[in-house]
C-alpha cells in the first residue's frame, strides 16, 4: 500500500482538514507556505499520467475543494496556488495523485 493510501485507510496519522467518501485534504508534513494542503482521492492513481475520463469528475472535485479550502483560509482574494507534481522533473514524491494547495505568503513565479 502506498504511503497515502495508509493514511486513506488510518494507518499512518495525518492531520486532516477535510474528508468526503471519495476525497480526504490533510496538512503537508513539510509545509513550504503558512497554508500547505494536500487534496488527496481516496483511489489509488499514481500519476497524472494514469487520468482517464473516468476520473474527469474527481478531478473537478479536487479541484474545487482546493479553492474552498483556500477560501476557507480567507485566501480566496489575495491568492494561492495549486500544483500536481507528475515524475522526476517535476519531483513528484509520493506517487498518489494530490493537489497541493498553498497560500499564505507571496508565491514566486516561475516556480523552482
Ligand atoms: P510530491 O513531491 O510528491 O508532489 O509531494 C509529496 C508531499 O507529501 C511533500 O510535500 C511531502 O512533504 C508530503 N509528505 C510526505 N510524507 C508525508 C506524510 O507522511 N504525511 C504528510 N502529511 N505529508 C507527507
Ligand atoms: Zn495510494
Amino acid at each position: 500500500m502506498c504511503l497515502f493510501c495508509k493514511i486513506i485507510a488510518g494507518d499512518i496519522p495525518a492531520s486532516k482538514v477535510y474528508e468526503d467518501d471519495r476525497l480526504v485534504a490533510f496538512n503537508d508534513i513539510a509545509p513550504q507556505a503558512p497554508m500547505h494542503v494536500l487534496v488527496v482521492p481516496k483511489a489509488h492513481v499514481a500519476t497524472l499520467n494514469d487520468l482517464t475520463a473516468a476520473h474527469d469528475g474527481l478531478v473537478g472535485e479536487m479541484t474545487r475543494r482546493a479553492a474552498a479550502i483556500a477560501a476557507d483560509r480567507g485566501y480566496a482574494a489575495s491568492g494561492y496556488r495549486t500544483v500536481f507534481n507528475c515524475n522526476a522533473d517535476a519531483g513528484q514524491a509520493v506517487f498518489h495523485i494530490h493537489l497541493h494547495v498553498l497560500g499564505g505568503r507571496p508565491l514566486a513565479w516561475p516556480p523552482g
